[in-house]
C-alpha cells in the first residue's frame, strides 16, 4: 500500500490530524478506524468512551497522571547522544530511552494512564489480556500500584513459551487465567478478555495495551503514550540544538510509534514506522502488516490486515514476540495513506544485527521489537549522511536473552580508542 488519497485530501486529513479532530465521534481516522463489535459489547465500549470523554483531559486526572509518570514510572526519560554510534553511521544519532521506564518499556505509560482511569470510573477489577507477557506485566504492576485486583488472560502456548513472565505477572499481585480455546495464543486470549468484560461491564475494566481495536482504545492509547514524542521534541530543541530530519519507531500494535510520531506530526522531520519482516516476503513469514496487506477488520478496527484472498486473517512470523501481530492501529493506516508516515521493515536476521551494533558501541541492550527500528535507521543514515536522527528505543531487551542465546553474536570488536 501506497499514498492512496489525493495530496488535497491528504492535506485536510494531516491538519485535522494535528488539530486534534481525529478521530471524530464515530472513531474515525479517515476511513480508518470506527468501532466494530458484536451488539453485546456496544454498551461496555459506549461507558468506556463516556468516561475517557468525561476524564482523559481534567485537570484532576491529568495532575495525577503526570504525578505518577514522574514518581513512579521514572519521567521524563533520558534522550541520550550516540557517539560511537553516530561516528560508525556518519551520522548523528540520538536516542530516546523508553528502556529506562519502570519494568523496561513505553507500555507502563499506557498501563498506569489506564489504571488510573479505571480507577476514576469506579470499575472494581481490571482484566487484560497479553501475548509475550509485557502487557500483563506492565498492567500488573500498574493495577499494583493503584489498589485495583488484576485478572490477565494468556494463551496456555504463550504461557509454556513465556514462563518467566506468567511467574512476573503472579509476583506482582494478578490472577493470570489460562486460555486453552482457539490457537491458545494472543487471539484466543483477547476473545476470552471480551467475554469476560461483557458478562460484567459495570465493574470490569478492560486494559487493552497497544492502540489498536474498537474506539476509543487507539485514541486512548495514543494520548497516553504522546508524553514520548513530547518529551523528545523538547530534549531535542534543549540538547540537539535542533529537530531531527528523521525519526524511527517500531511498529507492532503501533503504540510506541505512534507515541512518539504524534508530537512530530506538524514538524518538517521524515517520520518511519519500521515493522517485522521476519524471514522473508511471503504470507504468513513476516508481521510487515502495513507494507504488504490490505484494508480489512480485525478485533473491531477497520485497519489494514495481513490476510489472504479469502480475507482470512494470517499467521505471523517474527523473532520479536511484541512486533508479531496481524493488525495495525487505525491511526497508522491512515498516516501510510496520506503519505505523512513511511512504513518499511526489517527482517530478523538485520534487527538481530543491529541489535548487536547498538550494544557493543553504546552499551544499550535493546529489545529485539526495538532493534527492527535501528536497522532502517542505519540504512537510511548511509543514504543520507550527515543526517540528524531520532530512535525511539522502545524497551530494554534483558527479557530477550533466551533468543539471544539461541542466536549467538558475531562479536565484531570495535578499535578501542
Ligand atoms: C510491546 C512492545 C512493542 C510493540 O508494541 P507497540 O504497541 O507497537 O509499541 C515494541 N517494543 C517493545 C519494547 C515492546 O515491549
Amino acid at each position: 500500500m501506497s499514498t492512496v488519497v489525493g495530496a488535497d485530501e491528504a492535506g485536510r486529513l494531516l491538519d485535522a490530524l494535528i488539530k486534534g479532530d481525529m478521530p471524530d465521534d464515530k472513531g474515525r481516522f479517515g476511513p480508518f478506524g470506527g468501532r466494530y463489535v458484536p451488539e453485546t459489547l456496544v454498551p461496555a465500549f459506549e461507558r468506556l468512551d463516556a468516561g475517557v470523554r468525561a476524564h482523559l483531559h481534567d485537570a484532576e486526572f491529568q495532575r495525577d497522571f503526570q504525578k505518577e509518570l514522574r514518581e513512579w514510572v521514572g519521567r521524563p526519560t533520558a534522550l541520550s547522544f550516540a557517539p560511537r554510534l553516530s561516528e560508525a553511521w556518519g551520522a548523528e544519532v540520538w536516542i530516546k530511552r523508553e528502556d529506562l521506564a519502570h519494568t523496561g518499556a513505553h507500555k507502563i505509560n499506557n498501563a498506569i494512564g489506564q489504571a488510573l482511569l479505571a480507577k476514576r470510573l469506579g470499575s472494581q477489577r481490571v482484566i487484560a489480556e497479553t501475548g509475550a507477557g509485557q502487557h500483563g506485566v506492565a498492567s500488573a504492576a500498574a493495577c499494583a500500584r493503584v489498589g485495583l485486583p488484576c485478572t490477565v488472560y494468556m494463551g496456555a502456548v504463550d504461557m509454556e513459551r513465556q514462563a518467566p513472565n506468567v511467574d512476573r505477572i503472579r509476583r506482582l499481585g494478578a490472577e493470570v487465567v489460562a486460555v486453552e480455546s482457539g490457537d491458545k495464543t494472543l487471539r484466543a486470549a483477547i476473545d476470552e478478555a471480551l467475554r469476560a468484560w461483557v458478562t460484567d461491564p459495570d465493574n470490569t475494566y478492560y486494559l487493552l495495551g497497544s492502540a489498536v481495536g474498537a474506539h476509543p482504545y487507539p485514541y486512548l492509547v495514543r494520548e497516553l503514550q504522546v508524553v514520548i514524542g513530547q518529551e523528545a521534541r523538547q530534549q531535542m530543541l534543549d540538547q540537539a540544538g535542533g529537530l531531527p530530519d528523521a525519526a524511527f519507531a517500531c511498529v507492532g500494535g503501533g503504540s510506541n510509534a505512534i507515541g512518539l510520531f504524534y508530537p512530530l506530526l506538524g514538524d518538517d522531520i521524515e517520520l518511519i514506522g519500521v515493522e517485522a519482516g521476519g524471514i522473508g516476503d511471503g504470507l504468513g513469514e513476516n508481521a510487515a502488516t502495513l507494507a504488504t496487506g490490505t484494508p480489512g477488520v480485525l478485533q473491531g478496527s477497520y485497519t489494514i490486515i495481513l490476510q489472504d484472498d479469502d480475507g482470512q486473517v494470517q499467521e505471523t512470523q517474527s523473532i520479536s514476540a511484541g512486533l508479531d501481530y496481524s493488525g495495525v492501529g487505525p491511526e497508522h493506516a491512515l498516516l501510510q495513506a496520506i503519505g505523512r508516515v513511511k512504513y518499511i521493515s526489517a527482517r530478523d536476521d538485520e534487527a538481530l544485527e543491529a541489535l548487536q551494533e547498538l550494544c557493543a558501541t553504546e552499551g544499550i541492550l535493546t529489545a529485539l521489537e526495538t532493534s527492527h527500528a535501528y536497522a532502517a535507521a542505519r540504512e537510511y543514515a548511509q543514504q543520507h549522511p550527515g543526517c540528524r536522527i531520532l530512535i525511539g528505543n522502545s524497551g530494554r531487551g534483558d527479557k530477550d536473552m533466551p533468543t539471544l542465546i539461541q542466536h549467538p553474536a558475531r562479536i565484531r570488536r570495535h578499535a578501542s580508542s
